[in-house]
């Protein structure tokens, strides 16, 4: 058998992180069996739902490399992809079972539920519906039509019996009858409920497992009953377990962002925010670092844990650091491009080789993109901030004749290569008779603005003589406004 996965996401908001992951580990069990991954937009929500989102969580999922198969933008065998487009289906599935009596109008209004709930929680009661239009004469039910009533379509749960969900994460939970009420199917307006289409959509596309968010664990027992009443095939399900803050409540924007779009925005790689979920609530031996094709290579069904993943910002961000360090540079620097573009700093004289020296020079200390970018300000010409502290320490007085003689020589150094740059600064140190320190730190504070640095030579290199002598003359400008 063809293993067929689906991603079902609401286009009520962003593609958040818990959504991601879902997504992540139905791919993951396609592209190791050699299946498909569907894309089903559910959008029968229709106050919440907007094309926005649409294509938020299109985007998040582009950004992560989760390609599917068969989807809205493409089409496929089993198109429509968009649930308000396949109303047709629901409506010839819940005739038949209103046919079979699986189903049946009821008419309850609003206000009768609400006051049968009241009711309920008077006598401390868990509201269920009773069930009173279970069997309404045909003769009442064309009366109340007449009326202008407009009737949703209830299933008829078994009354008694359980139903067992065989999940492939949890083993088997069981599921009292009694205790599931007859639930919506289609309300008034046409449109069904999560519950009915999510059935109708699993069972006409083929869908053969169904991995999704444990929140929806107790949806499945009514789930399955419908497959049941309507003759059809259920699907192996498993349930994920949820993801958690540092607190151990559920994740939510209190703890962080959670959009992945906004982790792209923060600087971090596809990669390790794909090994990083990956990694949350799966585990593979005691292995941390995963390139994707390893995912696709090792993922089971069996390593997802069956107990909460508590997400841990620490953890993504060593993730990151040791993904940068893992892309070729030259890769890497392609992906700091747009960022640097859209601060304005590129000039031309910063060649893919220049930018590969400064990638080179920062990647070991930087754990995101904006990070590195932030690091690498002081290569470009722009203002930048001088930390009092180091200011006060090495742009004084006694360092005026260092510096002087730093931006009278270095501008002029030639060729302008790493060694005769170097010699500038050591040729000048044991002219003073003083170690090369007492050259560096000085330069390092009126070139940087901090104390630290990367290496002053390599520094002083990538940054250029022109830059370098403006540079030093600002010190000076600097140095000579504080006296
Ligand atoms: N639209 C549902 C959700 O986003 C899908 C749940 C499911 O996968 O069945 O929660």
């Amino acid at each position: 058998m063809k293993i067929r996965v689906r991603f079902a996401p609401s286009p009520t908001g962003y593609l958040h992180v818990g959504g991601a992951r879902t997504a992540l580990f139905n791919w993951l069990l396609a592209r190791h069996t050699g299946g498909t991954f569907v894309l089903r937009i559910e959008d029968t929500d229709l106050a919440r739902s907007t094309e926005a989102s649409v294509q938020a969580i299109l985007d998040g999922m582009r950004w992560l490399g989760l390609t599917w198969e068969e989807g809205p933008d493409i089409g496929g065998p089993y198109a429509p992809y968009f649930q308000m487009q396949r109303l047709d289906t629901y409506k010839r599935y819940v005739d038949q079972l209103l046919n079979e009596g699986h189903a049946y109008h009821c008419f309850c209004s609003k206000e009768e539920l609400d006051a049968m709930r009241e009711e309920a929680q008077k006598k401390g009661e868990a509201f269920s519906y009773t069930g009173r239009c279970r069997n309404l004469l045909p003769e009442i039910a064309q009366r109340l039509r007449e009326e202008g009533r407009q009737p949703v379509i209830r299933f008829k749960t078994p009354t008694e019996g359980e139903t067992v969900v065989d999940d492939l994460i949890h083993g088997e939970v069981t599921f009292q009858n009694a205790l599931l009420d007859d639930f919506v199917l289609v309300k008034a307006d046409g449109v069904p409920t999560y519950n009915y289409a999510v059935v109708i959509d699993d069972a006409t596309m083929d869908i053969t497992h169904v991995l999704r968010g444990d929140d929806h664990l107790s949806n499945t027992p009514k789930q399955i009953l419908i497959y049941q009443a309507l003759g059809l095939a259920t699907p192996r399900f498993g349930h994920i377990p949820m993801i958690l803050g540092q607190d151990r409540a559920r994740l939510s924007k209190r703890h962080g962002a959670t959009s992945v779009m906004a982790y792209e925005e923060q600087g971090y790689l596809p990669e390790a925010m794909l090994n990083y979920l990956a990694k949350l609530g799966w585990a593979c031996g005691d292995q941390e670092e995963f390139t994707v094709e390893e995912l696709i290579e090792k993922f089971s069904v069996a390593g997802i844990n069956n107990t909460a993943a508590v997400f841990d910002q620490a953890k993504l961000d060593w993730l990151n650091g040791v993904w940068m360090r893992r892309l070729a540079t030259p890769d890497l620097a392609e992906r700091l491009k747009p960022r640097w573009q859209a601060k304005g700093w590129l000039q031309a004289r910063h060649t893919d080789e220049w930018l590969n020296g400064l990638v080179e020079l920062l990647k070991e200390r930087a754990r995101t993109l904006v990070e590195l970018v932030d690091y690498s300000t002081f290569f470009f010409d722009v203002p930048i901030d001088y930390k009092p502290e180091a200011v006060e320490k090495f742009l004084v007085p006694e360092n005026r004749a260092i510096l002087e003689a730093l931006r009278d020589r270095l501008p002029k150094a030639e060729p302008w290569d790493l060694p005769t740059v170097e010699g500038v600064f050591r040729s000048l140190a044991s002219e003073l008779g003083v170690k090369a320190g007492a050259v560096i730190q000085p330069a390092r504070v009126a070139l940087t603005g901090s104390t630290a640095s990367p290496g002053m030579f390599e520094t002083a290199y990538l940054m250029g003589p022109e830059l370098v002598g403006k540079r030093l003359q600002g010190a000076l400008d600097l140095m000579a406004a504080r006296v």
